[in-house]
């Protein structure tokens, strides 16, 4: 076609914007966004066309053009994706999900007043952290809680407090990164502690600790290894070992035991080396920090619990209030605590720890749901078989667990290709690539997003 015809070809704007779904988008937005939207898409195919391009100019496919442009213009930054990737605390990927009895709570919250700092006994001013530290408490059997940011952030304020110019003593084993920078020495130098490295990187023993211990030490620090293990010839030094250090020399014993798991998912099948953090506290730690995020299954949160003395002082530090979590974090964090307090309950009803507790017969069943549904897609070649899925976050890095995966493969686009497509999905679709395929584990899926996969698929035949 001559490239006057094909010029003319293209329709103009009034056409378009007697279009159905260019008609619903003015009722949403700003007119001038849409005509905005409208002219460039023209002058792109114009350009197009320009250098020497055949293109499909029919109204038809203009408006699917708009209807991709509008979505990227209206586009939301931070949205919602599906996790295909097995990996259930995905650091990238928002890490837990929260329990709807949380979300719930959070939009009450959010599209009401609360009594947010608000004593409703007295009617006068409240204190935000009461909402949570009496739930935390019950469930953990603790004296004392309080609630900041972040693990980070709690690991500061604790150091802050309670060791500010003086010795803290670690192991040189757990002087760990975490990831996002954040590393164990760097953050007691923050806080002004002093650290005092004792052991080998392998191997430390209690003498270790106890030869370091002079006047101004105030504390051990037990530092979880979240994201490695040494293997072979290593030992470490337990909490109750130290607690005998602790009586002897008077000092406190500080855990950062990372994930916080407070359910013992060994009788699920999961073998764990997380440590609980009520064995943890009940072992003769003063102070254990953990995130809300990450075997909790709760809302981004640093949690420290232990002594009430202690914790009474860093409710007194003015740090704190720069470290201050909002309401949301406050309800969703209840709500998720509460869970705990029946156990069935809380491994039904929490998302991270229903993934991670999976009956194997129950993903061989959603696998063959999901394949049923895709296989016979054109282009596409599934099938199903067993992989490992993670738990991730960095907790038990040991840990893989049994699944079922569609192994996908396309007649022309490779592993690659396919992977990035379905992540240029309007629902991104997180995909894992292995030995040449593309991977979805069952676990991580919800049920009601098999349509949007399939969606997803169909876009991709041939
Ligand atoms: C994950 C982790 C942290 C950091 O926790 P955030 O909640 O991400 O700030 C600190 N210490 C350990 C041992 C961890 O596993």
């Amino acid at each position: 076609m001559l490239l006057n015809d094909l010029y003319k070809k293209i329709p103009k704007i009034d056409e378009l914007l007697r279009l159905d779904n260019v008609k619903e988008a003015l009722d949403l937005y700003p007119r001038e966004a849409i005509l905005n939207i409208l002219r460039n898409i023209l002058s792109t195919y114009r350009k197009m066309i320009k250098f020497g391009n055949q293109l499909d100019v029919s109204i038809k496919t203009i408006s699917q053009t708009f209807e991709y442009e509008l979505y990227k213009e209206f586009r939301y930054s931070i949205r919602r994706v599906i996790n295909a990737t097995g990996v259930i605390i995905h650091t990238n990927l928002g890490r837990s999900k929260i329990c709807k009895d949380g979300i719930n709570h959070m939009i009450e919250v959010a599209e009401n007043y609360s009594n947010l700092e608000y004593n409703l006994e007295e009617g006068t001013r409240g204190n935000r952290y009461s909402h949570i530290e009496e739930i935390i408490c019950k469930v953990l059997g603790c004296e004392s809680a309080i609630v900041v940011n972040n693990n980070a952030a709690a690991i500061m304020l604790v150091l802050d407090t309670l060791c500010k110019n003086t010795e803290v003593i670690v192991s040189r084993g757990e002087l760990v990164e975490i990831g996002g920078s954040f590393r164990i020495p760097n953050v007691m130098k923050f806080s002004g502690a002093i650290l005092k490295e004792v052991g080998c990187t392998n191997r430390t023993h209690l003498f270790d600790y106890e030869n370091e211990i002079n006047d101004n030490t105030s504390a051990f620090l037990k530092v979880h290894t979240s994201n490695y293990y040494i293997e072979g010839f290593e030992k470490k030094v337990s909490i109750k070992e130290l607690s005998t250090l602790k009586e002897r020399y008077n000092k406190i014993i500080i855990e950062d035991i990372g994930s916080g798991s407070i359910i013992d998912l060994s009788k699920y099948g999961i073998k764990s080396e997380e440590s609980l953090v009520q064995k943890s506290l009940c072992d003769g730690a003063d102070i254990v920090t953990f995130s809300g995020d990450k075997m909790l299954g709760g809302p981004q949160a640093g949690i420290i619990v232990g002594r009430k003395h202690l914790i009474d002082k860093m409710k007194k530090n003015h740090l704190l209030r720069a470290l201050r979590v909002d309401k949301f974090i406050l309800a969703s964090l209840e709500s998720t605590f509460r869970c705990y307090l029946d156990e069935k309950f809380a491994v039904k009803n929490i998302p991270t720890l229903r993934m991670i507790t999976y009956k194997f017969e129950f993903l061989k069943k959603n696998a063959l749901k999901l394949f049923n549904k895709l296989n016979g897609i054109d282009g596409f070649n599934i099938e199903v078989g067993e992989g490992f899925s993670i738990i991730g976050g960095g907790s038990m890095p040991k840990e893989k667990i049994k699944t079922y995966v569609l192994m996908v493969k396309h007649k022309f686009m490779s592993a690659y290709e396919v992977e990035k497509r379905l992540r240029y999905n309007i629902i991104p679709i997180i995909v894992r690539v292995e030995d040449g395929f593309v991977k979805l584990d069952v676990r991580t899926i919800e049920e009601f997003e098999f349509d949007e996969i399939y969606n997803a698929f169909v876009k991709l035949r041939c």
